[in-house]
C-alpha cells in the first residue's frame, strides 16, 4: 500500500497534480476565484440572450443560460472611464470624481480589485484600450496590470486573452485570484478579421449602415473569443470555482433618435447593458428587475463571502439571486460625461448634439427621466410600453413628471461630490434652482 502524506493525499483527490503545470504551493484555497469580464460597446439588444435573433453570439448565450442574468441593467454611463470606475467602485461618477475618460482616478477611491487584494487576493488586468491604460488610474489594486497593445492605441480578444490565460495558468492553488478582462472589439473602428465582418457587408453599404453591418461583425468576433477563456478556467480547477461577472460598459447608437457612437447622451442603446453572474453555486434565472451597474462590486462582493466595501452608493442584488422574488428594487441613476475642456465649455459636439452641462438620467417604476439644464433639455419616457423612448411624457403626465424629478433630486443630493456644486456655472446653478435640483 502506497503510504501517501495527507496534504499529498489532498492534492490528488482535488486532481491538481494530474492536470496542473504548475507546482502547488499548498492546499487548495477554499475561497472562489474572480473573472471580471467587460466588453466595451456591446449593446445588450445583439446578444441572443436579450432577444436578438441575428446569431452573433452563441457563447455568450450559451453561458447566459448556466448563469444568473439581469435581463434590465444599465451602465452608469455611456463613457468608458466613468462606467467602468463606477462598477468598480460602487460610486456614482460624482463621488468617484471621473466625469470623463482620461481623468486620473483619485487615490483615495477603492476599487473593487484593491478591496480583493487587500483580503488576499492575486489581482491582475488584461485591457484592450488606450482610454484604460494605467496612466489613469484603473490600474490601482492589480498586482498585474497587462496593457501590451498590438495595435496603438488597442489590442483584439484574442490577444488579450492569450495574455490572462498565461496569467491564470501559472497562479498558484492556495491563493484566489481575481482577473480583470476587458474587450475592446465592438468599439469603433472595426478591424476584425475580414471572416467575421464579410458576412454582414454588402458592396452597397456606406456610412452608418456600413458601420450597423460591421458592428454585427465585431460582436460576433468578440463572442468568439470567449471559448479560450473559459479553456483557461476549466484548467485552473480551483475547488471553489471561479464567479464570473460578465457585462458592459455601454452600448451605441446607430441613428437612434438622430444621434451615433457613445458618451454624448444616455438613450436605451447607450446604456442598457448585458449582466451575467456565474458560479456553481448560483442556480441559473432571470432577473427582470432593473438594476445599475453601480451595484456590481458590491453584489460580487457579497457572492464571494468577502466583508463589504465602506462609504458606497452600490448595495448588493445577492439577496433577488437565490429567489427572484425578493427584489431589490430602487432607482437607477445614470450621468452622462462631461464635455468641457481646460475650462472651456463645449456647446455642441460635431454631429450636432446639445453636450452643455451636466445631464442625469433615472429611472424609477418603469419610467425614465432625462434631464440636461444647461441645455435646457428635459424627457420623460414610460419604458414599460415605449422602450424605444419615442412618446416624450413631459408635458402630458405631469404627476409624473414631478414625482421623477424629486426622485432625481433626492439621488444627487445623497451622492457625496468630488465635484463640487462650485465647480458649476451660475447659469447651471440657476437652471439646476429653477429645476429644483440644486439646495
Ligand atoms: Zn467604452
Amino acid at each position: 500500500m502506497i503510504n501517501i502524506s495527507k496534504p499529498l493525499f489532498t492534492l490528488l483527490c482535488c486532481g491538481i497534480i494530474a492536470s496542473c503545470g504548475k507546482p502547488p504551493v499548498g492546499p487548495p484555497t477554499v475561497q472562489p476565484n474572480l473573472l471580471m469580464v467587460t466588453f466595451d460597446t456591446l449593446r445588450a439588444d445583439h446578444l441572443g440572450a436579450y432577444g436578438s435573433e441575428a446569431g452573433l453570439t452563441p457563447n455568450f448565450d450559451a453561458l447566459a443560460a448556466q448563469s444568473v442574468m439581469f435581463e434590465n441593467a444599465y451602465a452608469v454611463s455611456s463613457t468608458t472611464g466613468p462606467s467602468h470606475l463606477t462598477m468598480f467602485s460602487g460610486l456614482y461618477p460624482n463621488e468617484h470624481g471621473v466625469l470623463k475618460n482620461a481623468v486620473e482616478v483619485s487615490d483615495d477611491v477603492v476599487t473593487i480589485s484593491e478591496h480583493l487584494r487587500d483580503n488576499g487576493y492575486n489581482t491582475a488586468a488584461f485591457v484592450s484600450s488606450y482610454v484604460l491604460t494605467a496612466q489613469f488610474g484603473l490600474s490601482q489594486g492589480f498586482d498585474e496590470f497587462d496593457e501590451d497593445f498590438n495595435l496603438k492605441r488597442r489590442r483584439s480578444g484574442s490577444y488579450t486573452i492569450e495574455a490572462a490565460s498565461d496569467w491564470i495558468a501559472g497562479q498558484p492553488n492556495d491563493k484566489p485570484w481575481c482577473v480583470w478582462v476587458h474587450l475592446m472589439d465592438p468599439h469603433k473602428p472595426y478591424v476584425q478579421p475580414t471572416e467575421y465582418l464579410e458576412p454582414y457587408i454588402t458592396p452597397d453599404l456606406i456610412g452608418n449602415d456600413l458601420d450597423k453591418a460591421s458592428y454585427n461583425g465585431a460582436v460576433a468576433y468578440t463572442d468568439s473569443v470567449l471559448p479560450g477563456l473559459m479553456a483557461a478556467i476549466s484548467a485552473q480547477e480551483a475547488s471553489a470555482g471561479t464567479l464570473m461577472a460578465i457585462t458592459a460598459d455601454h452600448g451605441e447608437l446607430f441613428g437612434e433618435h438622430g444621434h451615433f457612437g457613445h458618451g454624448r447622451d444616455l438613450f436605451e442603446d447607450a446604456v442598457r447593458a448585458p449582466l451575467l453572474l456565474k458560479h456553481l453555486s448560483l442556480e441559473p434565472q432571470r432577473i427582470d428587475t432593473t438594476v445599475g451597474l453601480v451595484d456590481f462590486a458590491p453584489t460580487i462582493l457579497e457572492l464571494l463571502k468577502m466583508p463589504p466595501m465602506q462609504d458606497i452608493s452600490g448595495i448588493s442584488l445577492a439577496l433577488m439571486i437565490p429567489d427572484s422574488t425578493q427584489r431589490v428594487s430602487r432607482p437607477v441613476f445614470m450621468q452622462r460625461r462631461i464635455f468641457d475642456e481646460q475650462g472651456v465649455k463645449e456647446l455642441f459636439d460635431e454631429t450636432g448634439v446639445n453636450v452643455a452641462g451636466p445631464q442625469w438620467a433615472v429611472i424609477a417604476d418603469g419610467y425614465k427621466l432625462t434631464v440636461a439644464p444647461e441645455a435646457n433639455e428635459e424627457s420623460l419616457f414610460n419604458l414599460a410600453v415605449d422602450p424605444g423612448e419615442n412618446n416624450d411624457l413631459t408635458v402630458s403626465d405631469k404627476d409624473t413628471l414631478l414625482k421623477m424629478r424629486k426622485v432625481l433630486s433626492e439621488i444627487l443630493d445623497s451622492q457625496t461630490l468630488r465635484v463640487r456644486s462650485t465647480d458649476l456655472s451660475p447659469e447651471v446653478l440657476q437652471n439646476l434652482e429653477q429645476l429644483g435640483y440644486a439646495k
